[in-house]
């Protein structure tokens, strides 16, 4: 609002000509920057609207005729300032722009040989039910940076995505958990426990991922009726028949399906008419907010009883307090993970 309010207010005269429109350049690479992982509407609208903004303010008199233009003793050397200090916005944002693109060259070309270093590494994250009965766990990765320590999933994931490494990392993350499986289906205490992986769009969009998973799960010999996989709504905008088609076939072997971060995305109850799934994740931003928000609240309550009516199971992601897994539990909703129990840990 003020850059546009200072942008209408500076009124070009023939001595002072419209200065404050050079902001503009700099502000426009900087969305460029700041909007990289957006979609591209908005990652290419957002530069593009400024660009032409600055357009049309540089070679058109525009101005608000009632605005008052400030005297010249002032916009005359406001010219001076405001330009210099564009131009020093725009060299600012071109060098972060340029920096940041070489520390994603680097990083895309580390994370390719990460996999191969053995520098990916699972944690895992407890599933609770009632209070203190651990039921599974859901496999997250991280990447074991030798120097940056470890990374969290939401740095490199979209840059696997985009250079095409989710796929083989995607691989690398199932084929490890079902080891974790067979792992514990040697033990009594941990043979019943679920294991939850997260797939990826890129991955399940695949011809061959029923064929892969049960590739993976053969040869490694783990049980498929304990692993689950977790889809997000994000992924199932694609062919409906196609997704339906291989969850079944995975659901044939024993395998079964919940639906993450649910409440976020578009949910549409379509889904949950149509495909086979067998669980819902309410996603943490209701758990976080329903204490304070009746209506956050209201919507957890509504997805637990709807999710129960349609046979589904149903867990709460991003348990923190004592009180939101009372609140939970007298909703109806019994099983849990969050930092309340646990957070993500290795294996041992
Ligand atoms: P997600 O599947 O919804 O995983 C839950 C995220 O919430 C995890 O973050 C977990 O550490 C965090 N979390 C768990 N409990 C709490 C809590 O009580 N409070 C708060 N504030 N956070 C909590 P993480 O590990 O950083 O993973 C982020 C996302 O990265 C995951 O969201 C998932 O979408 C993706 N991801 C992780 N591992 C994989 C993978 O192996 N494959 C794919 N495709 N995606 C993965
Ligand atoms: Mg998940
Ligand atoms: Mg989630």
């Amino acid at each position: 609002v003020l850059v546009a309010d200072a942008l209408v207010l500076d009124v070009p005269t023939a001595a002072a000509p419209r200065s404050m429109h050079h902001y503009l350049l700099g502000l426009a690479v900087m969305s460029l920057l700041l909007t990289r992982d957006e979609p591209p509407w908005l990652h290419l609208g957002l530069p593009l609207l400024m660009a032409v903004s600055y357009l049309v303010l540089a070679v058109s008199p525009y101005g608000v005729p009632s605005a008052l233009a400030l005297p010249e003793s002032i916009r005359l050397p406001g010219a001076w300032i405001n330009t210099t200090l564009a131009l020093a916005g725009l060299a600012g944002a071109v060098h972060t722009l340029q920096a940041d693109l070489a520390r994603r060259d680097s990083l895309q070309a580390e994370l390719s040989h990460a996999l191969l270093a053995g520098e990916m590494v699972l944690h895992y994250q407890a599933q609770v039910a009632a209070q203190t009965q651990v039921v599974g766990a859901e496999a997250l990765v991280r990447w074991q940076h030798p120097k940056r320590g470890l990374v969290p999933p939401g740095e490199f994931i979209p840059l696997a995505e985009r250079s095409g490494l989710m796929l083989p990392l995607g691989d690398w993350v199932l084929r490890t958990a079902c080891r974790t499986l067979v792992t514990w289906s040697q033990q009594a205490e941990t043979a019943n426990l679920r294991l939850a992986v997260n797939v990826s769009a890129s991955q399940f969009a695949q011809p061959d991922f029923v064929a892969k998973v049960q590739q993976i799960v053969q040869q490694t010999g783990a049980r498929p009726d304990r692993l689950e996989l977790e889809l997000t709504e994000s992924m199932l905008a694609s062919d409906l028949e196609d997704i339906i088609t291989k969850m079944l076939a995975l659901k044939a072997q024993g395998i079964c399906f919940s639906l993450d971060d649910f409440g976020t995305g578009f949910s549409s109850l379509t889904y949950l008419r149509r495909l086979p799934l067998d669980k819902l994740k309410i996603d943490q931003s209701f758990v976080r907010s329903m204490l304070t928000s009746p209506k956050d609240a209201a919507i957890a309550q509504a997805v637990i009883t709807l999710g129960h009516s349609l046979k589904l199971e149903v867990i709460a992601e991003g348990v923190e307090t004592q009180d939101q897994r009372q609140q939970l539990a007298s909703m109806g909703c019994g099983t849990c993970q969050g930092y309340l129990f646990g957070r993500p840990v290795p294996l041992a």
